[in-house]
């Protein structure tokens, strides 16, 4: 529990401080440890965090996806990647050792081993549940064979997932319908909701159309069809987004793992589901945390970010407490875990310009918010620029020189006689 009362107050008298120099800080980033190939390249998203939901994909109630992890049979690449080990061992290609405890299975599973299940539950606070039947499938043919026959990554998932078709029933899958933006229903449409295919390894992506991730299966490029049926023609599986064009029907994501397993590119493209247009792409800011930070994102050992809470907002997880000049009072608990966080609105002539504040006591696992102490902890400053440009649509705000703080009181423990400021 951390009670910040007066300290509010002292930064809102100090905000014109902070608007003089908000545009002359130097942004210094941390070191960072991920940068997310990201196929969706554009703007952030244009319109003020409103309580919308899910764009293209329900952030609310139970969610159950496909999960496929693909290898091509001829992968060479990192033999020593125990995790997913790549030869077969008695004619038989072992698979990813996760491949039981990557998702829930089931709604009352409640793994805490920071699985996707686990991360998301987390991050809404219990509003949104994704469960998951995973697969592993080796390809039918090689890599080679995919290259030297102008097959891109569209053709591949939809041969893999054709393959699926005849051991797999894909009705658990389709419990969702889209009637229009911010318009996703519990209803089935014939339409499979959500597929994730995570592949172990593609060399040279760009010549397959894959990237590190991207939020569709693929586009077809030579006239393939846009969405093909399943389950003896009962539903169907689309490609592309239908954010880059209405003519996609598509609602699934792929991502190249390449030696390590980086939950976070899977949570990012997933999220291209709820906050993307054709226009705004949806990436918000770089260089602290957000399911759509592009590029140096703080994450944790195991390769996750916190959502920010521009995006919590967005999304309908989190509605922040607004301040003003006379607000007196406002107790913050831990942001990750409780959820909490507020917004000060920056005076002047943009709707979308805000300070956010967000307390990190690293109450949560996926929560890492200074990558270099792991025992960091403290109130961070969001400056929602009210711009759409995805490198500055958020920025975390450096307390270098520019935020003022008066302690209330000055103590002097035996371990520091010279007195310690209490806030
Ligand atoms: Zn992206």
């Amino acid at each position: 529990m951390y009670i910040i009362l007066n300290k509010i107050l002292k930064v809102l008298k100090t905000l014109n401080y902070l608007l003089l120099f908000a545009f002359l800080t130097i942004q210094i980033f941390p070191q960072t440890y991920s940068d997310i190939d990201c196929g969706m390249t554009g703007f952030g998203e244009s319109t003020v965090a409103s309580q919308k939901g899910g764009k293209w994909m329900t952030a609310r109630d139970t969610l159950k996806v496909l999960i496929v992890f693909v290898q091509f049979p001829d992968d060479a690449y990192d033999t020593t990647f125990t995790l997913w080990p790549t030869n077969p061992v008695s004619e038989i290609y072992p698979g990813p050792t996760f491949l039981k405890t990557y998702i829930d299975s089931t709604t009352s599973q409640m793994s805490t081993n920071g699985n996707l299940t686990h991360y998301f539950r987390e991050m809404s606070v219990g509003q949104f549940t994704i469960i998951g039947k995973t697969r592993f499938v080796v390809t039918p043919h090689t890599y080679q064979y995919y290259l030297n026959n102008g097959w891109l990554r569209w053709n591949i998932n939809m041969e893999v997932l054709q393959q699926l078709d005849a051991t797999l029933d894909f009705a658990e899958f389709d419990k969702w319908k889209r009637y229009g933006e911010y318009d996703v229903r519990k209803e089935s449409d014939g339409r499979v909701d959500d597929i994730f295919m995570i592949y172990r390894n593609v060399p040279n992506m760009s010549s397959l159309f894959f990237y590190g991730g991207e939020s569709s299966l693929g586009y077809p490029q030579t006239g393939e069809p846009l969405e093909f049926f399943v389950d003896g023609g009962l539903r169907k599986i689309g490609s592309g987004h239908p954010a880059v064009s209405s003519s996609y029907p598509g609602m699934g994501t792929t991502s190249v793992m390449g030696g390590t397993i980086p939950y976070q590119v899977q949570v990012h493209e997933f999220s291209h589901h709820w906050m993307t247009d054709g226009q705004y792409y949806g990436h918000s800011g770089n260089g602290f945390w957000g399911m759509l930070s592009d590029w140096g994102c703080r994450l944790n050992s195991q390769g996750y970010c916190p959502p920010n809470s521009y995006e919590r907002e967005l999304i309908g997880w989190n509605a922040p407490d607004s301040i003003y000049q006379t607000t007196l009072g406002i107790t913050l608990t831990d942001y990750v875990q409780t959820n909490r966080s507020v917004k000060i609105k920056v005076p002047g002539s943009n709707p979308n310009e805000f300070f956010r504040l967000e307390y990190h006591l690293k109450l949560s696992q996926f929560d890492n918010p200074e990558v270099h102490d792991p025992n960091a902890k403290g109130l961070y400053l969001i400056h929602q620029t009210g711009n759409t440009n995805p490198f500055s649509q958020l920025r975390l705000t450096p307390a270098d020189g520019c935020w003022y703080w008066t302690a209330d009181t000055i103590v002097h423990p035996p371990y520091y006689p010279s007195g310690l400021a209490v806030y």
